[in-house]
């Protein structure tokens, strides 16, 4: 492992610990810890520079969001009002719930410090007095452990009035969601922390206009918030150095399913499964690859063809699909496509808020056909129904969930038509059985 980028035959090292550097420290997530290894110190330099330096520093580092969208996040700093006469709120998505995710959770739990100090700098930057953690409920450990680092930060000085001696105030609330996939996404979130039920708003407006309590706010995800200490203490162009010219920085892969050694792996944006697959001992028993998501299960799903795609925001939609959460979940040749198709859809179906009527009525169907298929009751034509209830869920739909929810399906039947068709001509040919015996 290396702390620092490495040049690697024009490409950078496939491991480079940044927001990972500390998780194996001894008590990582106390702050005697995180002050021992650099902790706050980026916090200091913030607070003696303007707001606009800091928004323009991130910009310059070229962050984009680590929740999925990949939206740039200097620029969203850079939309919230100044001068409104309206408080501005800095809200800390961190309802991680896309299926295969695992990486805000894991950094929370080992490094929450480096999370917080992130909320005081962006606050800072934006000039919000009140920053909210939204935390999957589900999580309690994880609720726990927040909640302790941020009442650590406020003995120390590092929240409250005038953090060291700045002039600078920051209240920072952790609120635990209820458990609904829904309330990740941010207007939905936002809705839920004013004590509504979580469904998404219509944008625009955006938060960054009209957020919290109709105020300037911005939504940013946990990944994203805990890189900004680390671009205050090392620079843009140390940033930039890692990951790609549009796509740069480090980025924790969470890699999940059958290979030796699931887990987080952080590495710069642009590495290919390829060389995370090295990263985690290959795969499981030595048994080959046969499909895997690139990030989460809202992407369309690649095959052992895109082994070398390089996993950044341009390279993945450029080969199909999207970056999304970098969930990368990994399937061998064990696994039936249609089988995890339909687990996935059964999720987006529990998990529809119900405002719209094509996400709402086309996952319920979509579960009604597969299971049907996987019951051995299919037929060939149900492949095509199922492709134009995607088509009339994608772009129909209010949020993002209802166009996630079609990308297993869509992809899979891509990649692996015949699997669904085997099921349904295995249906066939035993009702041909069935009523020949009847006939003799
Ligand atoms: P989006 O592209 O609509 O927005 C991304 C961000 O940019 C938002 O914060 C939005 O407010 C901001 N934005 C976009 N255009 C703007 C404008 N013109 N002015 C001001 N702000 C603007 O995407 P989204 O619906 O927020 O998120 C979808 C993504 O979420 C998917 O790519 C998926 O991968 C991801 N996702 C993540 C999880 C998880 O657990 N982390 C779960 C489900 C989905
Ligand atoms: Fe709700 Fe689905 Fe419509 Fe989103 S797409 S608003 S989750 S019903």
């Amino acid at each position: 492992m290396t702390n620092s980028p490495n040049a690697r035959g024009g490409r950078t090292s496939p491991l480079t610990p940044v927001l990972t550097r500390r998780w194996l420290s001894p008590r990582s997530w106390t702050l005697r810890t995180y002050e021992q290894l650099e902790g706050y110190v980026a916090l200091r330099r913030a607070l003696q520079v303007h707001p606009d330096q800091l928004i323009q520093l991130v910009k310059d580092a070229g962050l984009r969001g680590r929740g999925g969208a990949g939206f740039p996040t200097g620029m969203k700093w850079g939309f919230i009002p100044q001068n409104d006469g309206k408080p501005h709120y800095l809200v800390v998505n961190a309802d991680e719930g896309e299926p295969g995710t695992c990486k805000d959770v894991p950094l929370m739990m080992a490094d929450p410090h480096s999370l917080i100090e992130g909320i005081v700098i962006a606050s800072y930057a934006i000039r919000a007095n009140f920053a909210a953690i939204y935390v999957r409920g589900e999580v309690l450990h994880c609720v726990r452990r927040l909640h302790a680092a941020v009442r650590e930060a406020y003995e120390a000085g590092y929240l409250g009035r005038n953090i060291l001696g700045s002039g600078f105030d920051l209240d920072v609330v952790v609120h635990a969601g209820a458990g609904a996939y829904i309330c990740g996404e941010e207007t939905a979130l936002l809705d839920s922390l004013e004590g509504k039920r979580g469904q998404p708003r219509l944008k625009p407006p955006f938060p960054a206009t009209e957020g919290l309590y109709a105020s300037p706010t911005v939504v940013n995800n946990v990944e994203t918030i805990a890189s900004v200490p680390y671009i205050v203490l090392g620079g843009s162009a140390w940033f930039r150095a890692m990951g790609t010219e549009k796509s740069p920085g480090p980025k924790i892969y969470s890699i999940s399913g059958h290979v030796e050694r699931p887990g987080q792996y952080e590495a710069p944006m642009g590495t290919t499964l390829r060389e995370l697959l090295e990263l985690a001992g290959g795969m499981k028993g030595g048994v080959p690859l046969k499909f895997w998501t690139p990030g989460g299960s809202s992407t369309p799903l690649f095959t052992k063809e895109h082994l070398d795609v390089p996993l950044d925001f341009e390279g993945a939609a450029a080969a199909g699909s999207m970056l999304g959460t970098t969930a990368v979940q990994v399937f061998n040749e064990t696994v039936s496509v249609p089988w995890a198709v339909m687990k996935w859809t059964e999720f987006y179906k529990h998990e529809s808020c119900g405002k719209c009527t094509p996400c709402r009525e086309g996952t319920y169907w979509l579960v009604q056909i597969l299971r049907r298929m996987l019951a051995g009751e299919g037929t060939p034509a149900d492949v095509e129904t199922m492709l134009d209830i995607c088509d009339n869920i994608l772009g129909r739909s209010f949020c993002a969930l209802g166009d996630g929810a079609t990308s297993p399906i869509t992809s899979a039947i891509k990649y692996f038509r015949h699997e669904f068709l085997e099921l349904c001509e295995r249906n066939q040919s035993a009702q041909r059985q069935a009523s020949e015996s009847a006939l003799a």
